[in-house]
């Protein structure tokens, strides 16, 4: 696993301008069962990437912290909101709150996460490949295809395995 996220950058990188076509032409028609279709991709990749060998979103790329996650993560530690903020936090230059510093502070050795029960939605959700309407959110699957080996494997599929040509439909 490390080998692959070591090489992560450099392959992103090799298929960036491909990366980009595909999702400007499923961003133009996407599949009418796009939200299935990634369910499906997003299962059968977390069915064989495990999380705790990896480690490598909250090792190199922050989360941004809704208003909601750090009232609850405040109260799990019980301190003020303003406590939490000022101790772990920063405002980045689009007013977001964001950590501040990486590898997070609350990611164990073990590539465990000790909030994990109260961690931000960010987190919960990420790397996003389940979300509806995936082709919203090009971009940032653009840059998250270079730090997480499922998110790679899942826009590799998604190449692999979406019609975007409609080919079957032509005439020869
Ligand atoms: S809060 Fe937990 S899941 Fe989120 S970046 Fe930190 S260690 Fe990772
Ligand atoms: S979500 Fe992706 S980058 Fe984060 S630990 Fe899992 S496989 Fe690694």
């Amino acid at each position: 696993m490390q080998q692959f996220i070591d090489q992560l950058p450099k392959l992103a990188k090799d298929k960036h301008n491909e990366n980009k076509k595909f999702f400007t032409k499923l961003k133009k028609k996407p599949p009418k069962k796009l939200d299935e279709i990634m369910q499906d991709l997003h299962q059968d990749e977390f069915e064989k990437t495990d999380c705790l060998a990896c480690g490598n979103c909250c090792r190199t790329t922050g989360p941004l912290f809704l208003d909601k996650d750090v009232e609850r993560i405040a109260k799990h530690f019980r301190m003020k909101s303003s406590q939490f903020e000022a101790q772990y936090l920063r405002r980045d230059e689009d007013g977001d709150l964001v950590l501040q510093e990486t590898p997070c502070a609350f990611l164990g050795d073990d590539n465990y996460c000790s909030i994990y029960d109260v961690r931000p939605k960010a987190c919960r959700e990420y790397p996003h490949t389940d979300r509806k309407k995936f082709q919203q959110i090009s971009d940032l699957t653009l840059k998250n295809v270079a730090i997480c080996p499922a998110a790679y494997n899942i826009v590799e599929k998604m190449k692999a395995t979406i019609d975007l040509e409609h080919k079957s439909n032509r005439r020869a």
